[in-house]
């Protein structure tokens, strides 16, 4: 259940409505308080309150409006909010902001390890003459084992901040733990939560606290419920501004690295307000179908693509395997822009018949 708080409601209105939620939801479940952007909301889990006490909510001064909700997400549900949540990225700083959600896709794409100033300014550089709007690199990656190559730590987020003061790109990069969000918040215009975090809770929390755009990719194995979960920490921790990242999950078969899950697009826009994109890179594993799952991507109605783009990829410190170069993003991108205009045209035609 949602509660919306009406906006000009008193101190003592308020603390009226706490006091009367505390006595009839009882101590054990939390009861937890948003500030979204354009309103305060109070979400509790209210399969069990009775007829009763719900009416008893209903006639508080502070309430403006109460939203039940059978699904155990609540702030990122569409039945919450319909409208979908369009992101604006790269706004606080010096660089091109870019819309996610808004209609027109967006491609993000660069290395998947910044791995010298060199390789990634010439990527970079790449990146911006092939239309992409955005810049990827890992400056600390989790890696699979620990004799990988880990990534250059914060040499690596200052070299992201000189490739956007240099391309104009906003830049998203990873963060792996609570401690360092504030560290990479100083450089990042979208923080990337990896697969393997999807269900760090402390770090969820932690840049729900933050107002900078989140990428949250979906766990190696995790359910769309558990996705949108974490997505809700994220949310009520009162930060609205979160991207879905369909990345592949488990699988049996070992030709392909994970199993893009390209139905979980259209389910998602049924499901939640929040922007979904592609990353057909970590869901292939294999440069050889990043274009195919791109376009398929951007058919399945995603809001933009995440790839991995290297000058040299044979010679990547990381993912060099599913990288694709600088000349085949270019004629991702161009077909990206083309296919949205075509879909825009047949959504207008069909609007129109
Ligand atoms: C990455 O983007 O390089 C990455 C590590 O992705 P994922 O968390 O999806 O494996
Ligand atoms: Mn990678």
């Amino acid at each position: 259940m949602i509660i919306v708080v009406r906006s000009q409601a008193t101190s003592e209105e308020r603390a009226r409505l706490i006091e009367v939620l505390g006595r009839i939801s009882g101590s054990l479940r939390p009861i937890t308080m948003t500030r979204l952007s354009n309103r305060e909301v109070i979400t509790v889990e209210s399969s069990l309150l009775d007829t009763l006490a719900l009416n008893e909510l209903r006639r508080q001064a502070a309430v403006e409006d109460i939203v039940q909700l059978q699904t155990p997400y609540k702030l990122v549900s569409r039945a919450f909010q319909d409208a979908g949540t369009v992101i604006t990225v790269g706004d606080a700083r010096e660089c091109d902001p870019v819309t996610i959600g808004a209609g027109a896709p967006v491609v993000i794409a660069g290395p998947c390890a910044v791995e010298s100033r060199e390789q990634l300014l010439s990527t970079a550089h790449a990146v911006k003459a092939a239309g992409a709007q955005v810049l990827r690199g890992g400056a600390f990656k989790p890696r699979t084992s620990p004799y990988q190559f880990q990534g250059l730590g914060l040499e690596g987020l200052e070299l992201l901040a000189e490739a956007r003061a240099q391309t104009g790109l906003p830049i998203i990069t990873e963060v792996m733990e609570p401690a360092m969000v504030e560290t990479v918040a100083r450089f990042a215009d979208i923080l990337q939560i990896g697969t393997r975090n999807m269900q760090n809770f402390p770090l969820l929390l932690a840049v729900g606290r933050l107002g900078l755009p989140v990428l949250l990719k979906r766990g190696l194995a995790s359910t769309i419920e558990e996705w949108l979960l974490a997505a809700e920490y994220i949310v009520a921790a009162g930060n609205p501004r979160v991207i879905l990242c369909e990345r592949g999950v488990r699988s049996f078969d070992p030709q392909t690295r994970n199993m893009l899950d390209l139905a979980c697009i259209p389910l998602l826009h049924q499901l939640t307000h929040l922007p979904v994109i592609v990353d057909p890179s970590h869901a292939t594993g294999r440069r050889d179908l990043v274009h195919p799952m791109s376009r398929a991507g951007i058919a399945a109605g995603a809001a933009g693509l995440i790839l991995e783009v290297h000058p040299d990829p044979g010679a990547a410190l990381c993912d060099g395997k599913q990288s694709i170069t600088p000349q085949e993003l270019r004629t991702i991108v161009r077909e990206t822009q083309l296919m949205a205009q075509l879909m825009n045209g047949a959504f207008l035609a069909a609007q129109v018949a």
